[in-house]
């Protein structure tokens, strides 16, 4: 793909306003009902201008939340530096448009200091973060998972001076069970820094924060949700009806495995097509909307290998 003209944003960006935005718990933040994330397809292991057209397309469709964390991409930190460049080439001038998220938890760099919740490597990931995307703060800052190991209050407090040192606007959690969350909230409120929103695992085969009472939890007590893999990794879509297409996430065989592909899904995929079909719509576009349908849902995270599928997902709501 030749390098792109210089970008100009759509001036028909905010065309569906208000309808494709949803209020995220009750805080003064309004997030698009589909949102962005960068955990496939924005890494060294992906084309640049193909990632920078995806990027391009959902800001000019109203989409003004990215989602990252600090070991998105291939290698780790890839698809943050992607965007970096992305914010230098293209986004710049429309920084205070976007509310950009990341996020440290999991596994990132060599040693006891490279995982989990403590505030050692929290800051430190979050520093890296801001470096690898050009920013000077993010708008919204995740402890990626729950660490059993650290007290809650060290991981806690670390957020709240991320937000007092001006790197972070907001805080979330992602991935936490009930019981710990159950603590983090009132801990925070009484810091002063409210947490914003719960990111969870949500679709039509995974309805595990329904069924734990994260959902009403968050819902209950002004949080936001946004689902991450809405489509179960592309479970969820077309895409593996007729086979595994070579250029596929199940392809690749590591993080979506060819042995989720059963009869039992394929014949799931069928009757959801039929449904989807007398509506006027593809399986992705039912999947997100069943989501978003969802009491306390926000906002719903897809991943995208290219425009045209996120086109696809954006006429679920639009
Ligand atoms: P999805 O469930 O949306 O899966 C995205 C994949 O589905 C795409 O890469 C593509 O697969 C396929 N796809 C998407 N749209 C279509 C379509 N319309 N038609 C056909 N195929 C389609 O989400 P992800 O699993 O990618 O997660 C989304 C985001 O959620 C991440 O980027 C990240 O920001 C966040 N996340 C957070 C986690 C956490 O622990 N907090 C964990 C996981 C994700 P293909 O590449 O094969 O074309």
């Amino acid at each position: 793909m030749a390098t792109p003209a210089p970008y100009r944003a759509s001036e028909e960006r905010y065309a569906n306003l208000p309808s494709f935005y949803n209020r995220c718990g009750r805080s003064g933040i309004l997030l698009p009902k589909i949102s962005l994330g960068f955990w496939h397809n924005f890494g060294d292991d992906a084309p640049f201008e193909r990632s920078r057209a995806i990027t391009r397309h959902a800001f000019d469709n109203g989409i003004t939340h990215f989602d990252f964390a600090n070991n998105y991409g291939v290698p780790f930190g890839s698809a943050e530096r992607t965007f970096g460049r992305l914010m230098d080439e293209d986004f710049r001038p429309y920084r205070d448009e976007l509310f950009i998220s990341t996020k440290a938890g999991y596994d990132m760099w060599p040693g006891v200091y490279g995982e989990w919740g403590s505030r050692k490597y929290l800051m430190a990931s979050l520093d890296q973060s801001l470096s690898r995307m050009h920013l000077d703060y993010v708008d919204l800052f995740y402890s990626h998972r729950f660490d059993p190991n650290t007290p809650v209050e060290e991981t806690l407090q670390a957020l709240v001076d991320i937000v007092r040192q001006g790197k972070a606007l907001y805080v979330g959690i992602s991935n936490w069970p009930l019981e710990p969350l159950r603590r983090a909230v009132p801990y925070l409120r009484e810091h002063d820094v409210p947490l914003l929103i719960y990111q969870g695992k949500l679709n039509l085969l995974n309805r595990e924060p329904i069924e734990t009472g994260i959902l009403d939890f968050c819902r209950e007590q002004g949080i936001g949700f946004i689902a991450y893999s809405p489509l179960a990794q592309g479970l969820l879509t077309d895409r593996y009806l007729d086979g595994i297409p070579s250029d596929s996430r199940m392809a690749k065989e590591h993080f979506l495995r060819s042995e989720r592909r059963t009869p039992e899904l394929l014949d799931y995929l069928r009757q959801l097509q039929d449904e989807a079909q007398t509506s006027g719509r593809t399986i992705a576009q039912q999947a997100l909307r069943w989501v978003l349908e969802q009491a306390g849902v926000t906002s719903v995270l897809v991943g995208a290998s290219s425009v045209q599928q996120l086109t696809d997902n954006l006429h679920a709501v639009i």
